[in-house]
């Protein structure tokens, strides 16, 4: 890098952050993305809008006691990150994972600010989770949970302030009881949360939107080196949300998904995975991964995660969580001529994998730009609860298509625009540029 700045900026955050590792990979490649910008704009370094950004405005960390169904009292950490709320409230999941830690909670804020800049919506950035694990408790436990986080949080929160979300651990069931400990404690109906069910003011595609949002954006970058999804073969790391519906929007414009995952391992299925088996399995029974293999018996489990990456593939999606995609990954994918990573996970790839890729002609959709498409809708839901109006699923799912569209003709133009060799770099610049702006023009605060 040769922008004494930006260099002072990268030696500022590892002495003020030892040790978060995550948050310090998410914050470098931004900053290293950023030459061009402060080339062309000198009154960022003047106002030191990089310093300012890479600060979280608030950082809340509390107990969470809870009782488990022994009678035993237990105790967890919980954590809210209210970023940036340059322009609009924070907003930004929550999740629960043994390995929530602050560190993970700032990267995935920070990246949040941007994304959400990106999505072209009023949305500020945060994040927030708790080292709980959701694994093998019972729905008592879960609630109780639930319960406790949010007797803390509910205080930091509002429609207008902070709106959490879901995130790794938090689905529908976890958000319903948030809510409904939210609406006891505060004694109103609001939009706090998005990812509601929709009997009490979600919004139809929510649940879809990460996933289908990933492959609209995909699709789009696609098209830019004549390739497509149809008849591509596709790798899905992940059996969750944001994996789910990427699989079924792949296979709908004509893919052949040929593997998935959970944490404990994969499976690969040579006729294309029978996502109705994924759906029953994770969704409804909330098994393991490897039953998929009793059931459709041309299938193969295969122990480790990882070993995914070794599946040849055209396109692979990553949709499970930070760092799943090493050099040796990359290489894997290369060797067996994957030409895209379409990034569904936040921060999956490696910098080392991605710059590997990227060497070797490999598009990679950037998570920051090509997972947008859940807090997109969840900017959707909060509009149609303020109106107190429902959209159709028709409605809702144009106006994703839209975004993720629009989102990529603003990090095609920026490579125009700055001479750029990414769309990483671009997703990063226009985040950052729109945020950027919107606090200069507010002042010192
Ligand atoms: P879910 O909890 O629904 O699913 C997560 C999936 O990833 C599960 O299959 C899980 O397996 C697997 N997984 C989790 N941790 C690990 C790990 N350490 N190693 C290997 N596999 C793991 O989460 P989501 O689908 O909601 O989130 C997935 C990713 O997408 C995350 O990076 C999240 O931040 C990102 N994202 C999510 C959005 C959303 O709207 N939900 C929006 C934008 C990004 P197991 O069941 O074994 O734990």
């Amino acid at each position: 890098m040769s922008n004494v700045y930006l260099e002072k900026m990268c030696e500022i955050v590892k002495a003020r952050n030892p040790h978060e590792e995550e948050f310090l990979q998410a914050v470098t490649e931004v900053i290293e993305s950023l030459e061009p910008v402060f080339a062309r704009y000198p009154e960022f370094e003047e106002a030191n809008i990089l310093e300012r950004i890479i600060e979280p405005e608030r950082q809340i960390i509390f107990r969470v006691s809870w009782v488990d169904d022994q009678g035993k009292v237990r105790v967890n950490r919980g954590y809210r990150v209210q970023y940036n709320s340059a322009i609009g409230p924070y907003k930004g999941g929550i999740r629960f994972h043994p390995s929530v830690n602050l560190s993970i909670v700032k990267f995935l804020g920070f990246s949040q600010v941007f994304k959400n800049a990106l999505t072209g919506l009023p949305l500020g950035g945060g994040k927030g989770g708790a080292d709980f694990d959701p694994k093998g408790k019972s729905e008592m436990e879960i609630m109780r949970f639930c319960q406790s986080f949010m007797t803390e949080l509910y205080r930091h929160l509002g429609p207008d302030t902070d709106v959490p979300a879901g995130d790794i651990g938090v689905g529908a069931r976890e958000v319903g009881y948030l809510f409904g400990q939210y609406k006891r404690i505060c004694n109103e109906f609001t939009g706090v949360l998005t990812g509601k069910g929709l009997s009490y003011g979600g919004s139809l595609v929510r649940k879809e939107a990460t996933g289908f949002g990933l492959v609209y954006f995909v699709n789009e970058a696609l098209k830019a080196i004549n390739k497509s999804f149809d008849q591509a073969t596709v790798v899905i790391s992940g059996s969750g949300n944001v994996a789910t519906y990427a699989c079924q929007k792949a296979q709908e414009l004509g893919a052949k998904v040929v593997a998935m995952s959970d944490s404990n391992g994969y499976i690969y299925d040579p006729n294309g995975i029978n996502l109705d088996t994924i759906k029953e399995i994770k969704e409804v029974k909330r098994q393991r991964i490897k039953e998929y293999a009793q059931i459709h018996k041309d299938a193969r489990y295969y122990e480790g995660s990882r070993g995914i990456w070794q599946v040849p593939c055209h396109i692979a999606l990553p949709c499970a969580t930070q760092n799943e995609i090493y050099e040796e990954d990359a290489k894997a994918l290369i060797k067996n001529g994957c030409y895209c990573v379409g990034e569904g996970a936040n921060m999956p790839t490696t910098p080392s994998a991605i710059k590997l890729l990227l060497e070797h002609g490999v598009l990679v959709a950037p998570g920051k730009a090509a997972n947008a498409g859940g807090v997109a809708t969840s900017g959707l839901e909060m509009t149609q609860n303020s109106q107190r109006l429902p959209w159709s699923a028709e409605e809702v799912d144009s106006r994703l298509r839209a975004i993720m569209c629009n989102i990529y003709k603003d990090c095609a133009a920026a490579i125009d625009e700055y001479g750029l060799g990414s769309l990483v770099e671009a997703a990063n610049i226009v985040g950052f540029v729109k945020v950027a702006r919107a606090m200069l023009e507010q002042g010192v605060i």
